[in-house]
Protein backbone atom coordinates (compact mmCIF):
# COMPACT_ATOMS: atom_id res chain seq x y z
CA UNK A 1 0.00 0.00 0.00
CA UNK A 2 1.40 3.54 1.08
CA UNK A 3 1.50 6.27 3.36
CA UNK A 4 -1.28 8.25 5.00
CA UNK A 5 -0.81 11.94 6.63
CA UNK A 6 -2.85 13.92 9.64
CA UNK A 7 -2.61 17.38 9.64
CA UNK A 8 -3.40 19.59 12.49
CA UNK A 9 -6.06 22.07 11.52
CA UNK A 10 -4.44 25.67 10.75
CA UNK A 11 -6.76 27.86 12.46
CA UNK A 12 -6.58 26.31 15.87
CA UNK A 13 -3.76 26.25 16.79
CA UNK A 14 -3.76 22.75 19.31
CA UNK A 15 -5.14 20.83 15.76
CA UNK A 16 -2.80 18.55 13.90
CA UNK A 17 -2.91 17.60 10.26
CA UNK A 18 -1.99 13.53 10.44
CA UNK A 19 -0.83 12.33 7.49
CA UNK A 20 -0.63 8.58 7.31
CA UNK A 21 1.38 6.24 5.46
CA UNK A 22 -0.55 3.75 3.86
CA UNK A 23 1.69 0.65 2.82
CA UNK A 24 5.01 1.32 3.89
CA UNK A 25 7.64 1.26 0.94
CA UNK A 26 11.14 1.08 1.82
CA UNK A 27 12.36 3.20 -0.84
CA UNK A 28 10.10 6.20 -0.22
CA UNK A 29 9.92 7.45 -3.83
CA UNK A 30 9.52 4.51 -5.32
CA UNK A 31 10.22 4.83 -8.81
CA UNK A 32 7.71 3.07 -10.96
CA UNK A 33 10.05 0.76 -12.22
CA UNK A 34 12.68 0.36 -9.42
CA UNK A 35 12.79 -2.56 -7.13
CA UNK A 36 11.06 -0.74 -4.29
CA UNK A 37 9.44 -2.65 -1.57
CA UNK A 38 6.32 -2.01 0.17
CA UNK A 39 6.91 -3.62 3.88
CA UNK A 40 4.95 -1.77 5.95
CA UNK A 41 2.04 0.88 6.50
CA UNK A 42 3.06 3.99 8.43
CA UNK A 43 1.46 6.94 9.24
CA UNK A 44 2.78 10.61 10.34
CA UNK A 45 1.17 13.44 12.04
CA UNK A 46 2.13 16.66 11.65
CA UNK A 47 1.43 20.62 13.08
CA UNK A 48 0.25 23.25 11.43
CA UNK A 49 3.66 24.36 10.48
CA UNK A 50 4.33 21.04 9.10
CA UNK A 51 6.50 19.67 11.60
CA UNK A 52 6.57 16.00 12.79
CA UNK A 53 4.72 15.42 15.55
CA UNK A 54 4.15 11.67 15.64
CA UNK A 55 4.50 8.60 13.40
CA UNK A 56 3.78 4.89 13.58
CA UNK A 57 4.53 2.22 11.44
CA UNK A 58 3.03 -1.42 11.06
CA UNK A 59 5.60 -4.48 9.34
CA UNK A 60 3.51 -6.44 7.17
CA UNK A 61 5.41 -9.99 7.63
CA UNK A 62 6.55 -9.65 11.09
CA UNK A 63 3.51 -7.71 12.45
CA UNK A 64 0.88 -9.62 10.50
CA UNK A 65 2.56 -12.93 9.74
CA UNK A 66 -0.95 -14.76 9.42
CA UNK A 67 -0.96 -13.25 5.60
CA UNK A 68 2.81 -15.40 5.16
CA UNK A 69 3.38 -12.52 2.86
CA UNK A 70 7.46 -11.75 1.97
CA UNK A 71 8.07 -8.24 2.05
CA UNK A 72 4.71 -7.41 1.78
CA UNK A 73 3.72 -9.85 -1.13
CA UNK A 74 3.12 -13.11 -2.38
CA UNK A 75 4.55 -14.12 -6.08
CA UNK A 76 2.91 -17.08 -7.40
CA UNK A 77 4.14 -20.08 -9.39
CA UNK A 78 4.34 -18.98 -12.73
CA UNK A 79 6.91 -16.25 -11.25
CA UNK A 80 5.00 -13.35 -13.21
CA UNK A 81 1.88 -12.97 -10.85
CA UNK A 82 2.58 -10.76 -7.31
CA UNK A 83 0.06 -9.99 -5.30
CA UNK A 84 -0.67 -9.20 -2.14
CA UNK A 85 -3.58 -9.79 0.04
CA UNK A 86 -6.00 -6.88 0.36
CA UNK A 87 -7.25 -7.90 4.26
CA UNK A 88 -4.02 -7.06 5.46
CA UNK A 89 -3.93 -4.11 4.24
CA UNK A 90 -7.05 -3.45 6.32
CA UNK A 91 -5.92 -5.20 9.26
CA UNK A 92 -2.79 -3.48 9.12
CA UNK A 93 -4.64 -0.17 9.35
CA UNK A 94 -6.56 -1.28 11.97
CA UNK A 95 -3.27 -1.53 13.92
CA UNK A 96 -1.71 1.61 12.61
CA UNK A 97 -4.33 3.65 14.21
CA UNK A 98 -4.14 1.65 17.61
CA UNK A 99 -0.75 2.43 17.22
CA UNK A 100 -0.68 6.02 16.54
CA UNK A 101 -2.62 6.16 19.52
CA UNK A 102 -0.37 5.01 21.81
CA UNK A 103 2.30 6.96 20.43
CA UNK A 104 0.35 10.14 21.45
CA UNK A 105 -2.11 11.31 18.51
CA UNK A 106 -5.04 12.94 20.00
CA UNK A 107 -7.31 12.31 16.56
CA UNK A 108 -9.87 14.75 17.70
CA UNK A 109 -7.54 17.27 17.17
CA UNK A 110 -6.75 15.98 13.38
CA UNK A 111 -8.12 18.54 10.97
CA UNK A 112 -7.29 16.63 7.93
CA UNK A 113 -6.09 13.16 6.52
CA UNK A 114 -4.95 12.10 3.23
CA UNK A 115 -2.32 9.05 2.29
CA UNK A 116 -0.59 7.81 -0.58
CA UNK A 117 -0.05 3.77 -1.98
CA UNK A 118 1.90 2.03 -4.29
CA UNK A 119 0.77 2.84 -7.85
CA UNK A 120 -0.93 0.62 -10.02
CA UNK A 121 -2.35 -2.29 -8.00
CA UNK A 122 -6.22 -2.92 -8.14
CA UNK A 123 -8.37 -3.48 -5.18
CA UNK A 124 -11.86 -5.29 -6.59
CA UNK A 125 -14.90 -4.40 -4.05
CA UNK A 126 -17.53 -6.96 -3.87
CA UNK A 127 -21.37 -6.43 -4.91
CA UNK A 128 -23.15 -4.67 -1.45
CA UNK A 129 -20.03 -3.51 0.37
CA UNK A 130 -20.82 -0.21 -0.23
CA UNK A 131 -23.69 -0.11 2.25
CA UNK A 132 -21.64 -2.23 4.32
CA UNK A 133 -19.13 0.54 4.05
CA UNK A 134 -21.16 3.49 5.57
CA UNK A 135 -22.79 1.28 8.20
CA UNK A 136 -19.07 0.02 9.46
CA UNK A 137 -19.43 -0.39 13.69
CA UNK A 138 -17.17 1.21 16.15
CA UNK A 139 -16.86 -1.81 18.46
CA UNK A 140 -15.52 -4.08 16.17
CA UNK A 141 -12.16 -4.62 13.74
CA UNK A 142 -12.50 -3.30 10.71
CA UNK A 143 -10.95 -6.54 9.08
CA UNK A 144 -13.58 -8.27 10.78
CA UNK A 145 -16.40 -6.38 9.26
CA UNK A 146 -14.61 -6.29 6.00
CA UNK A 147 -13.72 -9.92 5.53
CA UNK A 148 -15.75 -10.69 2.64
CA UNK A 149 -15.87 -7.60 1.02
CA UNK A 150 -13.92 -8.28 -1.69
CA UNK A 151 -14.61 -10.37 -5.03
CA UNK A 152 -10.85 -10.80 -5.07
CA UNK A 153 -8.47 -11.29 -2.36
CA UNK A 154 -5.02 -10.89 -3.59
CA UNK A 155 -4.54 -7.89 -5.19
CA UNK A 156 -2.52 -7.49 -8.43
CA UNK A 157 0.17 -5.09 -7.58
CA UNK A 158 2.86 -3.37 -9.56
CA UNK A 159 5.76 -5.87 -9.61
CA UNK A 160 2.94 -8.05 -11.64
CA UNK A 161 3.88 -8.79 -15.24
CA UNK A 162 1.94 -11.44 -16.09
CA UNK A 163 -0.49 -9.62 -18.70
CA UNK A 164 1.74 -9.49 -21.64
CA UNK A 165 -1.20 -10.51 -23.63
CA UNK A 166 -3.76 -7.66 -22.41
CA UNK A 167 -1.02 -5.24 -23.15
CA UNK A 168 -0.46 -6.19 -26.25
CA UNK A 169 -4.63 -5.66 -26.77
CA UNK A 170 -4.86 -2.69 -25.64
CA UNK A 171 -2.16 -1.25 -28.10
CA UNK A 172 -4.02 -2.57 -30.79
CA UNK A 173 -7.24 -1.37 -29.89
CA UNK A 174 -5.87 2.54 -30.04
CA UNK A 175 -3.20 1.86 -33.30
CA UNK A 176 -0.06 0.75 -31.09
CA UNK A 177 2.11 2.03 -28.52
CA UNK A 178 2.87 5.13 -29.19
CA UNK A 179 -0.83 6.16 -29.38
CA UNK A 180 -1.53 4.69 -26.05
CA UNK A 181 1.27 6.63 -24.84
CA UNK A 182 -0.51 9.59 -26.24
CA UNK A 183 -3.25 9.20 -24.59
CA UNK A 184 -2.68 8.10 -21.75
CA UNK A 185 1.18 9.31 -20.52
CA UNK A 186 2.68 5.23 -20.94
CA UNK A 187 2.67 2.35 -23.42
CA UNK A 188 1.25 -0.04 -22.30
CA UNK A 189 3.12 -1.64 -19.44
CA UNK A 190 2.12 -5.12 -17.39
CA UNK A 191 1.82 -3.48 -14.29
CA UNK A 192 -0.16 -0.88 -15.25
CA UNK A 193 -3.90 -1.33 -13.94
CA UNK A 194 -5.63 -1.45 -17.43
CA UNK A 195 -4.31 -4.64 -18.41
CA UNK A 196 -4.76 -6.40 -14.78
CA UNK A 197 -8.85 -5.33 -15.08
CA UNK A 198 -8.52 -7.02 -18.30
CA UNK A 199 -6.89 -10.19 -17.25
CA UNK A 200 -9.40 -10.16 -14.36
CA UNK A 201 -12.01 -9.67 -16.66
CA UNK A 202 -10.64 -12.65 -18.98
CA UNK A 203 -9.77 -15.34 -16.59
CA UNK A 204 -12.00 -14.93 -13.51
CA UNK A 205 -15.03 -13.18 -15.34
CA UNK A 206 -17.20 -14.72 -12.07
CA UNK A 207 -14.84 -12.08 -9.78
CA UNK A 208 -15.15 -9.50 -12.81
CA UNK A 209 -19.29 -9.65 -12.58
CA UNK A 210 -19.10 -9.84 -8.82
CA UNK A 211 -17.22 -6.87 -8.47
CA UNK A 212 -19.23 -3.18 -7.77
CA UNK A 213 -16.44 -0.86 -7.47
CA UNK A 214 -12.63 -1.25 -8.76
CA UNK A 215 -10.67 0.99 -6.72
CA UNK A 216 -6.86 1.64 -7.05
CA UNK A 217 -4.76 1.02 -3.57
CA UNK A 218 -4.67 4.70 -2.71
CA UNK A 219 -8.92 5.11 -3.54
CA UNK A 220 -9.36 2.14 -1.54
CA UNK A 221 -7.57 3.30 1.79
CA UNK A 222 -9.11 6.52 1.22
CA UNK A 223 -12.59 4.87 0.94
CA UNK A 224 -12.01 2.93 3.97
CA UNK A 225 -11.96 6.41 5.59
CA UNK A 226 -14.91 7.78 4.10
CA UNK A 227 -16.95 5.08 4.38
CA UNK A 228 -17.85 5.27 0.75
CA UNK A 229 -16.02 4.46 -2.58
CA UNK A 230 -13.57 7.19 -2.84
CA UNK A 231 -12.65 8.31 -6.57
CA UNK A 232 -9.28 8.01 -8.07
CA UNK A 233 -7.50 11.32 -8.18
CA UNK A 234 -6.20 12.27 -11.83
CA UNK A 235 -2.39 11.33 -10.58
CA UNK A 236 -2.39 7.80 -9.93
CA UNK A 237 -5.17 7.29 -12.87
CA UNK A 238 -2.19 8.19 -14.87
CA UNK A 239 -0.57 5.05 -13.88
CA UNK A 240 -3.77 3.03 -15.33
CA UNK A 241 -3.02 3.11 -18.88
CA UNK A 242 -7.03 4.38 -19.38
CA UNK A 243 -7.01 7.76 -18.66
CA UNK A 244 -6.35 10.52 -21.16
CA UNK A 245 -4.18 12.77 -19.89
CA UNK A 246 -5.15 15.68 -21.02
CA UNK A 247 -9.43 15.46 -20.77
CA UNK A 248 -8.60 13.51 -17.41
CA UNK A 249 -11.48 11.34 -18.45
CA UNK A 250 -11.39 7.25 -19.19
CA UNK A 251 -10.96 7.29 -22.82
CA UNK A 252 -13.97 5.46 -23.99
CA UNK A 253 -11.76 3.56 -26.95
CA UNK A 254 -9.65 2.09 -24.15
CA UNK A 255 -12.73 1.24 -21.45
CA UNK A 256 -14.02 -1.00 -24.44
CA UNK A 257 -10.67 -2.68 -25.02
CA UNK A 258 -10.40 -3.35 -20.80
CA UNK A 259 -13.79 -5.19 -20.33
CA UNK A 260 -17.39 -4.68 -20.43
CA UNK A 261 -19.08 -1.76 -17.92
CA UNK A 262 -15.60 -0.96 -16.49
CA UNK A 263 -16.61 2.36 -16.37
CA UNK A 264 -19.07 2.41 -13.38
CA UNK A 265 -17.01 0.95 -11.82
CA UNK A 266 -14.07 2.92 -12.09
CA UNK A 267 -16.24 6.24 -10.96
CA UNK A 268 -15.20 9.50 -12.04
CA UNK A 269 -11.54 10.66 -11.47
CA UNK A 270 -10.94 13.68 -9.34
CA UNK A 271 -8.25 16.54 -8.81
CA UNK A 272 -5.19 15.02 -6.53
CA UNK A 273 -6.11 17.53 -3.92
CA UNK A 274 -9.99 17.25 -3.69
CA UNK A 275 -11.48 17.46 -0.04
CA UNK A 276 -13.61 14.23 -0.57
CA UNK A 277 -15.10 14.71 2.55
CA UNK A 278 -15.61 13.84 6.33
CA UNK A 279 -13.81 10.81 7.86
CA UNK A 280 -16.65 8.52 8.46
CA UNK A 281 -18.51 7.78 12.01
CA UNK A 282 -16.57 4.64 12.35
CA UNK A 283 -13.02 6.54 13.51
CA UNK A 284 -14.99 9.28 15.12
CA UNK A 285 -16.90 6.51 17.19
CA UNK A 286 -13.79 3.96 17.48
CA UNK A 287 -10.76 6.16 17.85
CA UNK A 288 -12.10 9.70 18.66
CA UNK A 289 -11.58 11.34 15.14
CA UNK A 290 -13.18 15.18 15.05
CA UNK A 291 -16.23 14.65 12.85
CA UNK A 292 -15.24 17.73 11.56
CA UNK A 293 -12.18 16.06 9.89
CA UNK A 294 -11.74 16.01 6.39
CA UNK A 295 -10.26 13.57 4.14
CA UNK A 296 -8.38 14.42 0.89
CA UNK A 297 -7.58 12.25 -1.53
CA UNK A 298 -4.92 9.76 -1.81
CA UNK A 299 -2.66 9.26 -4.54
CA UNK A 300 0.33 7.16 -6.06
CA UNK A 301 3.21 7.59 -4.38
CA UNK A 302 5.22 8.44 -7.10
CA UNK A 303 3.21 11.90 -7.40
CA UNK A 304 3.26 12.08 -3.02
CA UNK A 305 7.15 12.52 -3.62
CA UNK A 306 6.79 14.76 -5.99
CA UNK A 307 4.58 16.93 -3.44
CA UNK A 308 7.24 15.82 -0.92
CA UNK A 309 10.12 17.42 -3.00
CA UNK A 310 7.95 20.08 -3.18
CA UNK A 311 9.10 20.62 -6.69
CA UNK A 312 9.11 23.96 -8.55
CA UNK A 313 8.63 23.85 -12.28
CA UNK A 314 12.43 23.81 -13.52
CA UNK A 315 13.55 21.66 -10.91
CA UNK A 316 14.52 18.39 -11.12
CA UNK A 317 14.76 15.45 -9.23
CA UNK A 318 17.45 13.04 -9.47
CA UNK A 319 16.75 9.64 -7.40
CA UNK A 320 20.59 7.89 -7.19
CA UNK A 321 19.51 4.20 -5.71
CA UNK A 322 19.74 0.48 -7.09
CA UNK A 323 17.89 1.78 -10.17
CA UNK A 324 18.23 5.95 -10.99
CA UNK A 325 15.39 7.64 -11.77
CA UNK A 326 14.47 11.35 -12.63
CA UNK A 327 11.48 13.35 -12.44
CA UNK A 328 10.18 16.85 -12.73
CA UNK A 329 7.16 19.16 -13.26
CA UNK A 330 5.66 19.95 -16.39
CA UNK A 331 3.59 22.21 -18.18
CA UNK A 332 2.85 20.47 -21.17
CA UNK A 333 2.81 16.55 -21.47
CA UNK A 334 5.23 15.38 -23.79
CA UNK A 335 4.68 12.22 -25.97
CA UNK A 336 8.00 9.05 -24.75
CA UNK A 337 7.73 6.01 -25.05
CA UNK A 338 10.25 4.86 -22.67
CA UNK A 339 8.77 6.78 -19.43
CA UNK A 340 5.86 8.14 -18.17
CA UNK A 341 4.05 10.93 -18.39
CA UNK A 342 1.27 11.53 -15.16
CA UNK A 343 -1.17 14.65 -13.98
CA UNK A 344 0.41 16.65 -11.49
CA UNK A 345 -0.36 15.77 -7.70
CA UNK A 346 -0.97 19.70 -6.67
CA UNK A 347 -2.04 21.18 -9.78
CA UNK A 348 -4.68 19.75 -12.05
CA UNK A 349 -3.85 21.39 -15.20
CA UNK A 350 0.28 20.09 -14.72
CA UNK A 351 2.00 17.08 -15.21
CA UNK A 352 5.45 15.60 -14.00
CA UNK A 353 7.74 13.32 -16.08
CA UNK A 354 9.70 10.29 -14.82
CA UNK A 355 12.06 8.53 -16.05
CA UNK A 356 13.75 5.22 -15.02
CA UNK A 357 17.39 4.02 -15.31
CA UNK A 358 17.57 0.41 -15.06
CA UNK A 359 21.80 0.83 -14.70
CA UNK A 360 22.21 3.09 -11.53
CA UNK A 361 24.32 2.25 -8.23
CA UNK A 362 24.76 -1.66 -9.12
CA UNK A 363 26.10 -0.79 -12.12
CA UNK A 364 28.45 2.22 -10.25
CA UNK A 365 29.53 -0.81 -7.82
CA UNK A 366 30.87 -2.83 -10.83
CA UNK A 367 33.22 -0.10 -11.70
CA UNK A 368 33.92 0.89 -8.20
CA UNK A 369 34.92 -2.67 -7.83
CA UNK A 370 36.79 -2.67 -10.85
CA UNK A 371 39.23 -0.17 -10.19
CA UNK A 372 39.70 0.25 -6.41
CA UNK A 373 38.11 -2.83 -4.74
CA UNK A 374 34.81 -1.15 -3.16
CA UNK A 375 36.11 1.59 -1.79
CA UNK A 376 33.89 4.43 -2.80
CA UNK A 377 36.63 6.51 -0.95
CA UNK A 378 39.28 5.78 -3.64
CA UNK A 379 37.10 6.17 -6.09
CA UNK A 380 36.47 9.65 -5.26
CA UNK A 381 40.00 10.47 -5.09
CA UNK A 382 39.85 9.42 -8.93
CA UNK A 383 36.97 10.59 -9.82
CA UNK A 384 38.36 14.16 -8.22
CA UNK A 385 42.06 13.47 -9.89
CA UNK A 386 40.76 13.78 -13.60
CA UNK A 387 39.40 16.77 -15.12
CA UNK A 388 35.98 18.51 -16.55
CA UNK A 389 35.06 16.53 -19.35
CA UNK A 390 37.93 13.64 -19.26
CA UNK A 391 40.29 15.19 -21.90
CA UNK A 392 37.69 14.44 -24.03
CA UNK A 393 37.03 10.72 -23.37
CA UNK A 394 33.48 9.61 -23.08
CA UNK A 395 31.55 6.51 -22.04
CA UNK A 396 27.91 4.45 -21.46
CA UNK A 397 28.13 1.33 -18.93
CA UNK A 398 24.62 -0.79 -19.00
CA UNK A 399 25.14 -4.11 -17.29
CA UNK A 400 21.64 -5.05 -18.23
CA UNK A 401 19.40 -3.88 -20.94
CA UNK A 402 19.09 -0.37 -20.49
CA UNK A 403 14.88 1.29 -20.96
CA UNK A 404 16.27 4.92 -22.66
CA UNK A 405 18.16 3.90 -24.48
CA UNK A 406 17.87 0.45 -25.52
CA UNK A 407 21.34 -0.87 -25.24
CA UNK A 408 23.49 -3.20 -23.27
CA UNK A 409 27.36 -3.29 -22.50
CA UNK A 410 30.08 -0.91 -22.49
CA UNK A 411 30.89 1.82 -24.81
CA UNK A 412 33.96 3.65 -24.88
CA UNK A 413 35.14 7.04 -27.30
CA UNK A 414 38.03 9.42 -27.36
CA UNK A 415 38.33 12.73 -27.92
CA UNK A 416 38.51 11.78 -31.56
CA UNK A 417 35.09 9.78 -31.14
CA UNK A 418 36.73 6.50 -32.10
CA UNK A 419 35.81 3.15 -30.19
CA UNK A 420 38.03 2.19 -27.51
CA UNK A 421 37.91 -1.33 -25.99
CA UNK A 422 39.27 0.13 -22.70
CA UNK A 423 40.57 3.54 -21.25
CA UNK A 424 44.65 3.42 -20.39
CA UNK A 425 43.77 4.37 -17.00
CA UNK A 426 41.39 3.67 -13.88
CA UNK A 427 40.45 7.68 -13.33
CA UNK A 428 39.45 7.87 -16.88
CA UNK A 429 37.07 5.13 -16.63
CA UNK A 430 36.09 6.11 -13.32
CA UNK A 431 35.09 9.77 -14.34
CA UNK A 432 33.67 8.63 -17.93
CA UNK A 433 31.22 6.45 -16.05
CA UNK A 434 29.69 9.39 -13.45
CA UNK A 435 29.65 11.59 -17.04
CA UNK A 436 28.49 9.35 -19.26
CA UNK A 437 26.16 8.58 -16.84
CA UNK A 438 24.76 12.20 -16.21
CA UNK A 439 25.09 13.19 -19.92
CA UNK A 440 22.36 10.75 -20.62
CA UNK A 441 19.83 11.87 -17.66
CA UNK A 442 20.69 15.65 -19.02
CA UNK A 443 20.12 14.74 -22.46
CA UNK A 444 16.20 13.06 -21.84
CA UNK A 445 15.34 15.47 -20.09
CA UNK A 446 16.32 18.11 -22.57
CA UNK A 447 13.97 16.23 -24.83
CA UNK A 448 11.52 16.23 -21.75
CA UNK A 449 11.28 20.18 -22.92
CA UNK A 450 13.32 21.23 -20.11
CA UNK A 451 15.72 24.07 -20.66
CA UNK A 452 18.48 24.20 -18.21
CA UNK A 453 18.57 27.90 -16.66
CA UNK A 454 19.48 30.23 -14.01
CA UNK A 455 16.35 28.72 -12.03
CA UNK A 456 17.34 25.04 -12.46
CA UNK A 457 17.65 23.15 -9.30
CA UNK A 458 18.59 19.69 -9.21
CA UNK A 459 17.62 17.48 -6.12
CA UNK A 460 19.15 14.58 -5.29
CA UNK A 461 17.87 11.94 -3.56
CA UNK A 462 19.05 7.98 -3.01
CA UNK A 463 21.90 6.08 -1.82
CA UNK A 464 24.81 7.70 -3.67
CA UNK A 465 23.10 11.28 -2.91
CA UNK A 466 25.86 11.22 0.01
CA UNK A 467 29.06 11.32 -2.10
CA UNK A 468 29.56 15.25 -2.77
CA UNK A 469 32.34 13.46 -5.62
CA UNK A 470 29.29 12.14 -7.76
CA UNK A 471 27.19 15.29 -6.91
CA UNK A 472 29.82 17.35 -7.93
CA UNK A 473 29.67 15.93 -11.37
CA UNK A 474 25.93 16.35 -11.17
CA UNK A 475 26.15 19.79 -10.80
CA UNK A 476 28.91 20.38 -13.78
CA UNK A 477 27.09 18.32 -15.99
CA UNK A 478 23.43 20.01 -15.06
CA UNK A 479 25.07 23.03 -15.09
CA UNK A 480 23.31 23.84 -12.06
CA UNK A 481 22.97 24.02 -8.50
CA UNK A 482 22.76 20.35 -6.99
CA UNK A 483 20.68 19.90 -3.33
CA UNK A 484 20.25 16.92 -1.06
CA UNK A 485 17.07 16.11 0.09
CA UNK A 486 16.33 13.37 2.64
CA UNK A 487 14.26 11.31 0.44
CA UNK A 488 13.19 8.31 2.72
CA UNK A 489 9.89 10.05 3.86
CA UNK A 490 9.31 12.25 0.44
CA UNK A 491 6.34 10.87 -0.41
CA UNK A 492 4.69 10.23 3.16
CA UNK A 493 5.26 13.99 3.70
CA UNK A 494 4.34 14.15 0.38
CA UNK A 495 0.90 12.68 1.40
CA UNK A 496 1.08 14.83 4.67
CA UNK A 497 1.58 18.20 2.96
CA UNK A 498 -1.65 17.14 0.57
CA UNK A 499 -3.58 17.02 3.62
CA UNK A 500 -3.28 20.54 4.86
CA UNK A 501 -3.03 21.65 1.09
CA UNK A 502 -6.32 19.97 0.48
CA UNK A 503 -8.00 22.07 3.31
CA UNK A 504 -5.87 25.66 2.69
CA UNK A 505 -5.80 25.71 -1.14
CA UNK A 506 -8.59 27.74 -1.75
CA UNK A 507 -6.81 30.66 0.20
CA UNK A 508 -3.10 29.98 -0.42
CA UNK A 509 -0.77 28.22 -3.08
CA UNK A 510 1.12 25.30 -2.15
CA UNK A 511 4.37 27.26 -2.56
CA UNK A 512 2.80 29.80 0.09
CA UNK A 513 1.51 26.85 2.23
CA UNK A 514 5.55 24.82 2.10
CA UNK A 515 7.22 28.21 2.74
CA UNK A 516 8.45 27.91 6.19
CA UNK A 517 9.33 24.66 5.57
CA UNK A 518 13.69 24.06 5.79
CA UNK A 519 14.99 24.51 2.67
CA UNK A 520 17.01 22.08 1.15
CA UNK A 521 20.26 21.72 1.52
CA UNK A 522 22.52 23.26 -1.10
CA UNK A 523 25.08 20.78 -1.81
CA UNK A 524 27.55 21.17 -4.93
CA UNK A 525 27.54 25.07 -7.06
CA UNK A 526 28.78 23.83 -10.50
CA UNK A 527 31.97 25.06 -12.04
CA UNK A 528 32.37 28.03 -13.87
CA UNK A 529 33.08 26.27 -17.17
CA UNK A 530 31.04 23.59 -16.75
CA UNK A 531 28.39 24.36 -19.67
CA UNK A 532 31.14 25.43 -22.08
CA UNK A 533 32.46 21.80 -21.37
CA UNK A 534 29.50 19.84 -21.04
CA UNK A 535 26.85 21.56 -23.59
CA UNK A 536 28.89 19.85 -26.69
CA UNK A 537 29.37 16.61 -24.79
CA UNK A 538 25.93 16.45 -24.65
CA UNK A 539 25.38 16.16 -28.22
CA UNK A 540 28.67 13.87 -28.62
CA UNK A 541 26.79 11.28 -25.83
CA UNK A 542 23.70 11.66 -28.45
CA UNK A 543 25.48 11.15 -31.12
CA UNK A 544 27.62 7.93 -29.65
CA UNK A 545 24.22 7.03 -28.83
CA UNK A 546 23.19 6.70 -32.04
CA UNK A 547 26.30 5.13 -33.47
CA UNK A 548 25.49 2.03 -31.04
CA UNK A 549 21.92 1.83 -31.84
CA UNK A 550 22.76 1.76 -35.84
CA UNK A 551 25.69 -0.70 -34.69
CA UNK A 552 23.24 -3.33 -33.66
P1 LIG B 1 17.28 1.64 -3.25
O1 LIG B 1 17.05 2.23 -4.59
O2 LIG B 1 17.44 0.15 -3.30
O3 LIG B 1 16.40 2.14 -2.17
P2 LIG B 1 19.29 3.38 -2.11
O4 LIG B 1 18.70 4.66 -2.59
O5 LIG B 1 19.32 3.13 -0.65
O6 LIG B 1 18.73 2.12 -2.85
O7 LIG B 1 20.76 3.31 -2.68
C1 LIG B 1 21.55 2.17 -2.47
C2 LIG B 1 22.81 2.31 -3.28
O8 LIG B 1 23.51 3.47 -2.84
C3 LIG B 1 23.75 1.17 -3.10
O9 LIG B 1 23.61 0.27 -4.19
C4 LIG B 1 25.14 1.83 -3.11
O10 LIG B 1 25.85 1.46 -4.25
C5 LIG B 1 24.85 3.30 -3.21
N1 LIG B 1 25.70 4.06 -2.29
C6 LIG B 1 25.71 4.04 -0.96
N2 LIG B 1 26.68 4.86 -0.48
C7 LIG B 1 27.30 5.40 -1.55
C8 LIG B 1 28.39 6.30 -1.74
N3 LIG B 1 29.04 6.83 -0.71
N4 LIG B 1 28.73 6.62 -3.00
C9 LIG B 1 28.08 6.11 -4.05
N5 LIG B 1 27.06 5.25 -3.94
C10 LIG B 1 26.67 4.89 -2.70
Amino acid sequence: MGYMGLVKNPRASKDTFLQMLHCNATTINTPLESNGLYLALKAVELNSDLQILNNAAVQFDTDLPEFRTMSGVTIHKDGRTVTAPVLMWVKALDLLLDRLKIAGVDFSRVASLSGTAQQHGSVYWQKGVHQKLQSLQPNRFLHDQLRDAFSLADSPIWQDSSTTEQCQQLENAVGGPEKLAEITGSRAYERFTGSQIAKVYQTKKAVYNNTERISLISSFACSLFVGDYAPIDYADASGMNMMDLKTKEWSPQILQAVAPDVEAKLGTPVPSYTNIGPVSKFYVERFGFNPQCRVIAFTGDNPASLIGMRLKTGDIAVSLGTSDTLFLSLRQPKLILEGHILSSPIDKDGYMALLCFKNGSLTRERIRDSCVEGSWKLFNELLNSTPRGNFGNMGVYYDIQEIIPSVKGDYRVNKANVQLSKFNSKEIEVRALIEGQFLGKRAYAEDLGVSLGENTRIFATGGASNNSAILQVLADVFNSPVYTLEASNSAMLGSAYQAKYGLVRSDTSFAEMTQNLPPPVLACEPSRDANEIYAPMVERYRALIKNITNQK
